[in-house]
């Protein structure tokens, strides 16, 4: 079913997506340079001194220069070049329903780790509601949710997650943390949590000002995120009943197909947290938002908030803390409802510059997308630690008289270090994958600058009995 819609698609749609690519070549001679050169490719960018190039290679020839260097590496794109061409007809540099249609299913052909889209139900007008799957793990892994496009007129949120997933899938086997995400979790993703209301922005040049779905039964449509079922109505300050109002809940707890659906599907897959994603304003907020009262799960809600907004200053807090009470959200929903145990879910306002901020101005959107992508691998990393995956991998703590504690920054580009014991401790720090990647010595270790971002423990031995301390690694 939903390949022969996608298939529909693209045979209406000019070929918006061949670009041109940047493959890395490890360079080891001036005579390598030379080869390169004289071969007749682009040269975009590299250095003699750290031994690479780049060379732009169109898409259609990729795999066969892949092939042909071996330890190429395929570049992440950046927006610019991600961005179909003649984007301007739809949304200009945000993604619009048909340029996401190809998008995901491109993605989905082109990489084996990502499921083509999925329909997990209707939308008002009858259209489908689709996730995607990405993953290199088994059916049994944790799954983590991001979603996009709940409010209509906010497509930075969708901006961010399409990022997201190019990146998980190009760096996967290069860098240490993408490879980790995807090893231990299923990433699902909502790229339109509101497909009507999207479709009805479309034709303006600037984007119209549709936020709530398109059921226009009773005023002009339902607000999604007043419509889930928890806590529903609870008050008129945090959702209104008035059907003209932007925040009308609508006539009763998930009245409307697309929460109804969405909420069903997120209860079969059990995701352990994740982002709804939302513009503008540079906010990071989770529950409750019903009433601002602080959940059981404060503390981690408050740290991991302050760990993933310390590269992008995002305010966080609760709604009730850093805008205005809301009930019937998302979050509150996906962290308080009855019928799963709490997901640690929270709720970014991407900080867009209004909500069509970036359509002529890819540099903002690159911005907020490389904001949001160290977001989401610090929120991945968090959930992924509190199902214990790498627990114990080079951990023997138990009746340990060695102690080794860690320095408190943990962004600094110097690992402090303390061991305490009977005999002095060798010291290693090793990859995921259990590779020695340095040997560190007295209490302090300079991390290299060319080390990859990612997880990694440090481990002190002294013949007896080892500790370890996991690590990130994040610029
Ligand atoms: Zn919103």
């Amino acid at each position: 079913m939903r390949k022969s819609i996608v298939v529909a698609l693209l045979l209406v749609l000019p070929m918006v997506m061949s670009a041109d690519r940047l493959i890395r070549i490890p360079m080891q001679t001036d005579a390598d340079f030379t080869l390169v050169r004289d071969m007749g490719y682009e040269i975009a960018s590299g250095s003699r001194v750290d031994g690479f190039v780049d060379i732009l290679v169109n898409q259609r020839f990729v795999e066969e220069t892949m092939r042909e260097y071996p330890g190429a590496r395929l570049l992440p794109l950046e927006w610019s070049e991600l961005v179909p061409t003649d984007s301007r007809n739809e949304m200009g540099y945000y993604y619009g329903p048909n340029e996401n249609a190809l998008f995901w299913a491109e993605l989905a052909e082109n990489n084996d780790m990502v499921d083509t889209p999925t329909s997990y139900g209707t939308s008002y007008e009858g259209r489908d509601l689709n996730f995607v799957r990405i993953t290199k793990a088994g059916p049994d892994a944790p799954a983590i949710l991001f979603t996009a496009l709940t409010h209509a007129r906010e497509p930075g949120s969708n901006s961010v997650i399409i990022d997201w997933a190019q990146w998980l899938t190009t760096e996967y086997g290069n860098d240490t943390m993408a490879t980790f995400i995807l090893d231990n979790a299923q990433i699902y993703i909502i790229p339109i949590v509101n497909p009507d209301g999207y479709v009805y922005n479309v034709p303006d040049p600037q984007g119209r000002d549709q936020r709530k779905n398109m059921n226009w039964t009773l005023g002009n449509g339902v607000d999604l995120n007043r419509n889930y079922s928890y806590m529903w109505g609870y008050d008129e300050s945090g959702s209104s009943s008035s059907p003209s109002a932007a925040t009308y809940r609508g006539t009763a707890a998930l009245s409307e197909p697309e929460t109804l659906a969405e909420t069903q599907w997120i209860d079969s897959i059990e995701p352990l947290g994740g982002f709804h994603y939302h513009t503008w304003g540079g906010y990071l907020i989770y529950p409750y938002g019903f009433n601002n009262s602080p959940t059981p799960h404060q503390s981690t809600f408050q740290s991991w908030a302050a760990q993933m907004t310390a590269q992008n200053g995002y305010e966080y807090g609760r709604c009730g803390e850093v805008l205005y009470d809301v009930n019937g959200d998302a979050v509150d929903w996906s962290y308080g409802a009855s019928t799963h145990d709490p997901m640690l879910f929270f709720t970014p306002e991407v900080d867009d510059n209004g909500f069509w901020g970036s359509q002529n101005d890819t540099s903002l959107i690159v911005n907020n997308n490389l904001e949001c992508r160290y977001m989401n691998k610090i929120l991945c990393m968090n959930l992924l630690s509190m199902t214990g995956v790498e627990e114990g991998t080079y951990a023997q703590c138990e009746g340990s008289v060695m102690e080794l504690t860690l320095g408190s920054n943990p962004v600094s580009a110097v690992l402090s270090y303390t061991v305490t014991g009977a005999v002095p401790a060798s010291m290693s720090v090793l990859d995921v994958a259990g590779r020695v990647v340095a040997t560190p010595e007295g209490g302090n270790w300079v991390v290299p600058g060319d080390m990859q971002n990612g997880i990694y423990f440090i481990l002190a031995e002294n013949g007896n009995e080892s500790v370890s301390q996991r690590f990130t690694i994040l610029r």
